[in-house]
């Protein structure tokens, strides 16, 4: 894997700024303005992204803020000037849906995924503007999702991992019915500056454990084992090398404005000193595909390449993980050539890890 592909496979559209929740671990920086996207920069970016479809599959995430917050007919006009070429997903905090809002993701075929910490004790950190607590307010949203038959995903973050969370995590969604489930364990980056380093022992056997609840009972997708498992049966069977991407998928982010930021939507609405405000470029006056042809021209994706470069020479775990991502390098240590993060630790070494010891205490025994 060496460079940044020139064909994305997603891109990452902010419809507002503005959520109406204020999760304590949130990193977005202005959640509180509703600054929305005008239907131009849809068509701009919709323009472009015909040629990635006809490449493969392609598919445009309205994440925000929260992008239900955009409203109904707001969003619906960002949609249509995609018309039927590509796939649309929303990544929500669920409290907004309603009847009328699945009937909108059936009209428009929207895929949801929805955040969701896991049982309602587990979600102290996600609330209102006023501080009071979402949970009601999310589970009323599946509530209602559930109701009108629409499949959807699951995105969790696990603040404390460590033995007895995963398993206790794991039956909460199996009963809550999700199709896919994500955990993210939570990353220090944005305006969450809180700390993100635990005992190196308890976040591998939260995922040893996990992987054991989901191998109980696999009927979810779950994202971060999947992905472990593909890459220890590549290694098994000799064919790790070719796991990888070839290049760098460079996930644009376009947000309300039109501006780009390439890898990390993170790194969207942050300044520095040194990178500037970290875009390539805005839509309402380059081609997407031209702003992607010349990403690594971009001086802080340069310096991000040369870390991914060192992560290859010097990780073991660099066949598995890539290199990971650039906002974790920026947000833990400023900048991007460095290697080991925290959230490389949390997320890709120790889940390996979890996994690995998974498997080796529970071998079938020798007769
Ligand atoms: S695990 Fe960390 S150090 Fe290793 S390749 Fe990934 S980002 Fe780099």
């Amino acid at each position: 894997m060496r460079g940044i592909a020139a064909v994305p496979t997603y891109v990452v559209m902010q419809p507002t700024t503005l959520c109406n929740l204020d999760c304590s671990y949130c990193y977005l920086p202005f959640r509180a303005a509703d600054k929305r996207m005008p239907v131009e920069v849809a068509a701009a970016v919709a323009s472009s992204v015909g040629a990635f479809a006809r490449a493969g599959r392609f598919s445009v995430v309205w994440h925000g803020g929260e992008p239900l917050a955009a409203g109904r007919e707001h969003l619906g006009a960002l949609l249509a000037p995609f018309g039927g070429s590509v796939e649309h997903h929303v990544q929500t905090n669920a409290t907004l849906i309603d009847d009328a809002w699945c009937e909108f993701f059936a009209e428009h075929d929207v895929r949801v995924s929805v955040s969701v910490d896991g049982p309602e004790a587990r979600n102290g950190e996600r609330v209102t503007r006023g501080g009071k607590p979402a949970y009601d307010r999310i589970a009323r949203g599946i509530e209602a999702l559930r109701r009108h038959g629409i499949p959807f995903s699951a995105l969790c973050v696990v603040g404390d991992p460590r033995p007895g969370v995963a398993a206790e995590l794991y039956s909460y969604f199996l009963e809550l019915g999700c199709e896919v489930l994500g955990i993210n364990v939570e990353e220090r980056e944005g305006v969450n500056t809180r700390d993100n380093r635990h005992a190196a022992a308890d976040v591998t056997a939260f995922w040893a454990e996990l992987v054991g609840a989901w191998r109980r009972d696999p009927r979810i997708h779950l994202r971060e084992v999947e992905w472990s498992l593909r890459y220890a049966g590549a290694v098994l069977d000799g064919t790790a090398d070719d796991l990888l991407p070839r290049r760098l998928d460079p996930i644009p982010t376009v947000a309300h404005d039109g501006s780009v930021v390439l890898l990390s939507p993170e790194l969207a609405g942050f300044h520095d000193p040194r990178y500037g405000d970290f875009t390539s470029g805005n839509v309402l006056t380059t081609p997407l595909g031209e702003i992607l042809a010349t990403a690594a021209d971009t001086p802080w994706i340069a310096e991000f390449l040369r870390g991914v470069q060192a992560c290859r020479e010097a990780c073991p775990y660099f066949g598995f993980c890539g290199g990971a991502h650039a906002a974790n390098r920026y947000f833990e240590h400023g900048r991007f050539d460095m290697t080991e993060t925290d959230h490389c630790r949390n997320s890709k070494i120790r889940l390996l890890e979890g996994v690995l010891d998974h498997a080796r205490d529970h071998q079938p025994t020798a007769v």
